[in-house]
């Protein structure tokens, strides 16, 4: 679901209309956040999502929380969550609030099923990986079918409409849900809940305004948006980073044997982000006050607006 031309034409009446609602809030009012998944130990694609949102939020006085998105818990990488913790101490982070485990909060995320449940928003869909064979959007199969719920997966209906924001450095993005994806899955067969449903939620309980995050989120963005629009949660402000690549053009990560950050090398691990993402440098210094310096240098207008940042990364 990749920006695609027609539906961005279709989509341009819209605009002007969703424009004020991607408007800036008043710094005072600025909360952001950085939400690992540990699927993996923390990299150095990852170390740029935190400094990024970090210097975001610290640079207009905002607050700043960590959420660790474990909903996936087949998934979830032993020790990696030891290793985010560490990292953030490492690297001088201060989160203003408590860190928060998704997996703890599974019955929020239910009752939310429940509430659209109550509105008629959300069907059980019986299809299986199989039946759904490669065809990446769903066809509504199930949705009039009325399904009992019980060990099924649960899809939420999306409507016929373009959904727009503008990105802080990506620009316009539009989608129609229906015509780009289908309905989605909110909670799978095997009861594991969505990330999708889990992020829209938490963000809005954490009264997140701000969300700074990687490109590869960018075509989930829609979708969030959507989510949030019929649970009637206020619209959020978004920038998605250039992703660092690996030499041969692969995006870091676990799959691609990206190496764990090293805390040891943590004030170099910065001064290369720092780099990355071409703000002003940093004296060498304590991770920590490397950070501060960081964020009263911070200048979004130099990050490079391209999705990808291709180099040799430690
Ligand atoms: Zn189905």
């Amino acid at each position: 679901m990749t920006v695609n031309d027609d539906t961005a034409e279709q989509c341009s009446a819209f605009v002007l209309q969703r424009n004020s609602l991607d408007g800036h809030v008043s710094p005072s009012h600025y909360t952001g956040r950085f939400a690992p998944s540990p699927t993996g130990p923390l990299h150095f694609g990852s170390l740029i999502t935190a400094v990024a949102s970090y210097c975001d939020a610290k640079s207009q006085q905002g607050k700043w929380f960590v959420r660790i998105e474990d909903t996936d818990i087949p998934r979830i990488y032993p020790d990696s969550e030891t290793h985010i913790l560490n990292s953030l101490d490492a690297f001088g982070f201060e989160p203003d609030d408590e860190i928060i485990f998704q997996r703890q909060r599974l019955s929020i995320y239910e009752d939310v099923i429940e509430q659209l449940k109550q509105k008629n928003l959300v069907y059980a869909c019986q299809c299986t990986r199989k039946m759904l064979g490669s065809n990446a959007i769903y066809q509504g199969t199930c949705r009039n079918l009325a399904l009992d719920f019980n060990n099924q997966a649960i899809r939420v209906k999306v409507s016929d409409e373009c959904i727009c924001f503008n990105d802080r450095l990506q620009g316009r993005h539009c989608s129609n849900l229906q015509h780009d994806l289908g309905d989605f899955v909110l909670k799978r067969r095997d009861g594991i809940i969505n990330y999708q449903l889990a992020v829209v939620v938490d963000d809005y309980l954490q009264g997140i305004t701000h969300v700074v995050r990687g490109a590869d989120l960018l075509d989930n963005t829609q979708r969030q948006i959507w989510l949030g629009q019929v649970l009637g949660y206020p619209r959020l402000s978004y920038m998605h980073l250039p992703l660092a690549m690996n030499a041969h053009g692969q995006k870091l990560s676990k799959q691609n044997l990206a190496q764990a950050l090293d805390l040891k090398q943590a004030p170099l691990l910065l001064a290369q982000v720092i780099e990355a993402l071409h703000q002003a440098p940093v004296e060498l210094d304590t991770a920590s006050n490397m950070l501060k310096q960081a964020v009263t240098q911070w200048n979004t207008h130099q990050i490079p607006h391209q999705t990808e940042l291709i180099g040799t990364f430690l």
